[in-house]
This record gives structure tokens, sequence and C-alpha cells, in this order.
């Protein structure tokens, strides 16, 4: 008798061809393929770095990063409250893959750099690292974010900074849950928001009651809660509670400084719809040991310091996922045809491939602009008041374009960008959180205003800088000549600040990127973004630019 089966294999083989799609987006460099971030680090003062951050790049596009990333995802952190045996140990377990990004970061000092080496350029080349890292996977940047920003507050007291500075510091990574006296490495988490508000601390209800004598580095005990407590396996935490003489920071340590376990027990993790990978609990305090940092009341002054840093991170982090995303899509539609051309071919499509990559390389020149400003923070006051008024309107403006970028990425790749086998779907639940968190996006409009208000050098300093383009663009200057305008009137400030932040942000990114001398990119922005032709989706751009420049910048092929 005759075998049939063969010949009905190959008729269903026969049925299902793998064609028209792109090869897998991997084993690329992050650095060497984004000209934005390296004419910034370059531009901003980070240029040193260059072996570091190439090699960083190398492994953040790798295969094998990529993968942890997905791994780090896919396996949600799990909470242990207690051992087999009944006692308490408030654990979260998580991937191995995750562990493996922690040292990653912590072994290229993502979380220390400019606090360890006094080279000039610190702030930048970190952020480089940062952004590229991020695209790797944003969830594990939560706990080197807090760890690098709560340095400047744990430095408020001399004797708590002996203990904890060196060892946060430290490039080992060590996720043991012992005390941290037996620890190289330690990593800091921070808890201000309560149930009952979040951005409004000065309603935190937690009370804090002196052991023995009341001041900085002096032992104290917590009683009460925290809502949202991000990496909850970190070793110790910056939070705030009312002491007697008002809101007051503390250092809560997981273990108590005699080797106990301290009573800072997770109730339970949340349950978010994006950033995965990185554990969020909620906590209660129990009688919790903590130090005082800095003087009773000056709480809010104090964790501000840690603040400041998390929102820049946030303006990185953000940058980071748009320059994802933008590769994702321009990568999607080099290799894919309909209609019978090449989708990176498309006029239309052109149109919104090139103003993806606008946005994205607006946000990163103005993230490493605030780098640098940081860099030199120290002995030039101009720059002081760039970190303090520039943080807050870029913290506004770049973490709010991502949600829209990630979204138009996604569509550019089709049903396929829907995908939760794509990275598209993970960006775009990534996407607005680090505008929610650190101060939602109201919340920094009002802190510009603070800003305006109160420090109005400040202002002055971040036009003077914005026009240092005055001249080179003709939308450009009748831009900043109308925003001068709105600037100078106080009629309605908080009902008017989104408006007011935003033009600071374009006005200062258009300048910027006119700076930067690509007339390509610092032209179509400024049609784009503060002309007749600006509007509130992406590919609106006017006839007459040259979208495959800009497109063969954004990500060379
Ligand atoms: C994933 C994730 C992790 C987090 N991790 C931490 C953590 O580790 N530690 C921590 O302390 N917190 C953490 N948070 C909490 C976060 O910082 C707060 O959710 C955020 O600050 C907002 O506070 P809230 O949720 O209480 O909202 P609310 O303060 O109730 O604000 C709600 C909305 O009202 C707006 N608003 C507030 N005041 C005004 C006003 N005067 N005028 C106009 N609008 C206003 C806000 O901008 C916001 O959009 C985390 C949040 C998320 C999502």
């Amino acid at each position: 008798m005759v075998n049939q089966y063969p010949l009905s294999d190959k008729l269903h083989a026969d049925t299902y061809t793998v064609e028209n799609q792109p090869p897998a987006l991997q084993d690329i460099n992050y650095y060497l393929s984004d000209t934005a971030l390296m004419e910034a680090t370059q531009r901003e003062g980070g240029s040193w770095a260059q072996e570091k951050l190439q090699r960083c790049g190398g492994f953040c596009g790798s295969t094998a990063a990529i993968k942890l990333g997905w791994q780090a995802n896919h396996t949600k952190p799990e909470l242990i409250t207690h051992d087999h045996y009944g006692n308490r140990i408030d654990e979260v377990g998580y991937h191995p893959a995750y562990h493996y990004l922690m040292k990653h970061a912590i072994k290229n000092q993502l979380h220390s750099l400019p606090w360890i080496d006094d080279k000039k350029g610190t702030h930048v080349a970190r952020a480089a690292l940062n952004y590229m890292q991020t695209q790797t996977e944003a969830g594990h940047g939560c706990p080197i974010t807090m760890s690098f920003a709560g340095i400047p507050t744990l430095r408020l007291d001399s004797k708590v900074a002996k203990d904890w500075v060196p060892k946060v510091t430290n490039d080992i990574y060590d996720p043991d849950n012992k005390p941290y006296a037996s620890k190289s490495g330690c990593t800091i988490g921070m808890g201000m928001t309560e149930i009952q508000g979040g951005s409004d601390v000065r309603t935190n209800s937690t009370q804090a009651h002196a052991i023995g004598q009341h001041g900085s580095g002096e032992a104290y005990e917590l009683v009460g809660h925290k809502f949202f407590l991000s990496a909850p396996m970190s070793d110790a935490f910056l939070m705030l509670a009312q002491a007697k003489a008002g809101i007051s920071c503390f250092l809560v340590p997981r273990w108590r400084p005699d080797g106990s376990k301290n009573p800072l027990q997770l109730i339970r993790l949340k349950d978010k719809m994006g950033n995965v990978s990185n554990a969020s609990a909620e906590t209660e305090l129990r009688g919790a040991f903590a130090w005082l940092l800095g003087d009773e009341g000056r709480g809010i002054a104090n964790i501000l310091e840690m603040v400041a840093l998390t929102r820049f991170d946030c303006v990185i982090g953000s940058a980071g996922a748009m320059r994802q995303a933008s590769i994702q899509a321009i990568h999607h539609c080099r290799h894919r045809v309909a209609f019978g051309n090449k989708l990176v071919q498309q006029p239309l499509m052109k149109n919104v491939l090139a103003d993806l990559a606008l946005e994205s390389e607006a946000a990163v020149a103005l993230g490493m602009r605030l780098a640098r400003a940081l860099d030199s923070s120290g002995e030039v006051k101009s720059e002081q008041s760039i970190v303090r008024l520039g943080t807050a309107v870029g913290k506004y403006w770049v973490c709010k374009r991502t949600p829209n970028h990630a979204y138009e990425a996604m569509e550019c790749l089709g049903g396929s960008g829907v995908m939760e086998t794509t990275l598209m779907a993970r960006m775009y639940r990534e996407a607005p959180v680090n505008s929610i968190w650190e101060g939602s996006g109201n919340v920094q409009c009002l802190d510009v205003l603070r800003v305006m208000q109160k420090e109005p050098d400040c202002l002055q300093s971040y036009l003077d800088e914005v026009m240092l383009a005055k001249g080179a663009n003709r939308i450009f200057d009748s831009y900043a000549t109308q925003l001068n305008n709105e600037l100078k009137s106080n009629d309605q400030l908080q009902f008017r600040a989104r408006r007011l932040v935003e033009g600071l942000a374009l006005a200062m990114q258009a300048s910027l990127l006119i700076r930067t001398g690509n007339n390509q990119v610092s032209d179509a922005f400024c049609a784009t973004r503060l002309g007749h032709a600006s509007g509130h989706t992406y590919g609106l751009m006017p006839i007459g630019f040259d979208c495959d420049a800009i497109i063969e910048r954004a990500f060379h092929a």
C-alpha cells in the first residue's frame, strides 16, 4: 500500500511561508547607532567616557540583554512575607534576569558615577549610560535611580553618611536580605506617598518618636504606613514622618543596627499595569527604627534633594523610551513592504517616522543639557538655575510626550505592534509611569510657578539660555517673543501653567537643536512644534523637509 502521509505533510507546510517580516532588532550598539546621543554626550562634556559608553551600548542592545529584559518582566516579583517556620522575613523574589540587570547597572556605576569620580561630565556620562540601559529594561532602573538620588540626602548627616554612602556607592550588587553591616553593597528606596496623599506630602501621618535624644543622626521609631514603596528589597529607605517639630526626613534600614529585623512590614505588592519587573509595596511601620537626617521639621526640603535627581532620571528614562520606540518603528518600516513599496519609502510613513525621531532627539538634547547643568551647578549659579527650573520643565514635558509617542511607534508596526511578543506592548504600558510618579504633571507645573515667583533669577537664566539661538530661525524667534509676553502676565497663572511650561520646554528644546547645528532637525522641529504647522499628532511635517535624512540620522541602516 502507498503511504499518503509525506504528500499531505508537504501540502500543509507549503501553506505557511514567513515573508515580509523584519529580522529581530538585536545585536546593535545603543551608543554607536545613536548619533544624537553621541553628539550630546560630546557636546555636554562626557566624551571621556566613550569607551565605557560603547561597551555598555553593545551590552544593552545585545540579544542576551534584550532577553534578560523579557525574562525580568515575564516573571513578576513575588512577595514572601514569612519563612517556612513562621518568621517574618518581608522578602521579594525576582527572576535571576532582574538581578543580572541590577548587577550590570551597579558594576557600571549607573547608581554612583557622579559621587565617586570627580571628573567633569560624570552626570552626563551616567545619564547616557542610564538612557541606554533603560531601553533594555526600565523597571530595574527604579532602585538604581533611588540609590543614585539618595546620596545628597544621606550626606545631610555625617554619621549616617559615613556608614552608608560607601556601601551605596560601591560597585558591588548584593541582593541578600541581611543586616547592612555585613553587606558591601546596599541600595536605597524611598517612602513618601501615603494613602491619604501623595502629591501633598504635608498630609503624611506616619509618626516619629525619638528613642533618646532629638536631632540629626539620632534614633527614632516610626509608626504608620506607606502606600507606595518601590524596590521594597532595598537595604534602607528615605522616608518622611511627623516628628515633634513637623515633617522630617529619616533613613529606615531593613534591619536594625543590632542585627534584628526592623518592623517595616510589606503588606502586599501592587498589581501594576506597567513597570512590572519592579516591585512596589504597601507597607506598615510598626515602630520601625530610623535615623533622622537633617533637622526635625525640614523633611520636605531635605528629601527634595533626592526627588530633584529622581525627576531628572525620569527625563532621561522617558527620553530613552522614546529612543527605543523610534528605532523599533524605523526598523520595522525599513523591512516591511505594503502596496508594493517598503513602508519607510512611503511619503506618509516617512512623515510619521521622521516626526517620531524629532521628538526623541529633542528629548535627549534636553536631558543631556540638564545633565551638564548638574555637573556645573556647584560652581556656576546660572547652571543651578537651569537644574532648578529645567528639571521640572523637562519632567513635565518629556515624560508627558512619551505615551503618545509609544502609541504612534506601535502603530507603525501595525497589528504586530500590539502583540505581547514585541517590545512595543511593554513600552506602551511603561510609558505613563515616569510622568505620574515623582510628582505628576500638574505638580511639576506648580513647581515651575513656585520657582518663577520665588526665584525669578532662575527663569531669567533659563530664558537667557533659550535666547542663545536667537536669529537663526524665524519661527523660533517669534515663538520666543510670544512666550516672553505670556510669561509677563500674572493673570490666572495656575490655570495657564501647562501652557507656560509647555512653552518653556519647547523653546529650550528648539534652542538646543538649533545650536547643535543640524538644520534638517532644528528647522523641522521648529516648523512642527512652534509654528503654524504644529498639531496634536505625529506626521504633520509640512512639505520641504528631508525626512530620509532625519530618519537616517536617527538610526543608521
Ligand atoms: C509605579 C509606581 C511606583 C511608585 N513608587 C513610589 C515610591 O517608591 N515611593 C513613594 O513615595 N511613592 C511612590 N509612588 C507614588 C507616586 O509618587 C504618587 O502616586 C504620585 O506622587 C501622585 O500621588 P497620588 O497618587 O497620591 O495622587 P494625588 O496626589 O492624589 O494626585 C492626583 C492627581 O492630582 C494632581 N494634583 C495634585 N495636586 C494638584 C493641584 N494642587 N492642582 C492640580 N492638580 C493637582 C496630580 O498631579 C495628579 O495628577 C509610585 C507610584 C507609581 C505609579
